[in-house]
């Protein structure tokens, strides 16, 4: 039998947090230390202010960070913009690409993330690729050759299972409170991990494939325990430590 790949809970706190937030992280890394996170690795996204604070809070301990997006040359004259090698440099091991407040707030394409996963993988980060349908999508039927079509456009050829995590997240759920049906995210999951296999030959089954989209202490337990469903990127819920180590513990 395929051994499965260790799941992994992230947390993505997009624009939110001050220093003051930090006391979060510092809850995470403790109740980490000290019941242990299960059997799931755990990543906080925060914003890039905070990434080298809370590198300092979570140095020796299992906790990983990534950054939220990145600039897919590694430095130069764009102004605002932060390159994969500057979050690796400020701690970071992962970084989000693709999020879909990205793709429709910024513009950004399949080729344009496709770039961005790229650049992780020169910097030595983990990318977490997002991809999802929006509404319409899933309602016209065309949800499995929208994300065919980004999974297609998104993934660097030199990706590896261990190089690269998709997130599956539909773009209705994120925010909204609401979720798919189980069947739809495990019909979902299965088909990006038989994309996987094509993209990534035989490495599909150790690919880690995240659900993303409303995810919550309540929901939990039934998202994380669907078919092919490997860990969490959970947005709101990850603002409050004890909100996102009530999900991450869910892989005890
Ligand atoms: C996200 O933005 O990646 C996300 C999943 O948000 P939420 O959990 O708040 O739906």
């Amino acid at each position: 039998m395929t051994q499965r790949p260790r799941p992994l809970v992230a947390g993505n706190w997009k624009m939110n947090g001050l220093r003051d937030s930090l006391g979060e992280v510092s809850s995470i890394c403790a109740a980490v230390a000290r019941d242990g996170a299960g059997t799931a690795e755990i990543v906080i996204c925060p914003p890039a202010t905070l990434l080298m604070a809370a590198a300092a809070i979570s140095e020796g301990s299992p906790v990983a960070l990534g950054g939220q997006d990145c600039h897919n040359e590694p430095s130069g004259p764009y102004t605002g913009d932060i390159s994969a090698e500057m979050l690796r440099d400020a701690g970071a091991a992962y970084v989000i690409v693709g999020h879909s407040e990205r793709r429709s707030g910024y513009n950004e394409g399949n080729a344009s993330v496709h770039e961005k996963a790229a650049a992780a993988f020169r910097a030595g980060l983990t990318a977490i690729v997002c991809v999802g349908e929006t509404k319409a999508e899933r309602e016209a039927g065309d949800a499995l050759t929208v994300v065919g079509s980004q999974l297609a456009g998104s993934i660097p050829k030199i990706s590896s299972a261990e190089s690269i995590v998709i997130a599956y997240e539909p773009v209705w759920a994120i925010g909204s409170g609401l979720t798919p049906a189980p069947q739809d995210i495990a019909d979902m999951h299965g088909f990006i991990r038989g994309r996987a296999n094509q993209h990534l030959p035989g490495q599909g089954a150790q690919l880690r494939i995240l659900y993303g989209g409303s995810v919550k202490p309540t929901n939990a337990a039934q998202l994380l325990g669907i078919k092919d469903v490997d860990g969490a990127l959970v947005g709101g819920a990850s603002l409050s430590s004890a909100e996102f180590m009530a999900i991450a513990r869910i892989y005890r």
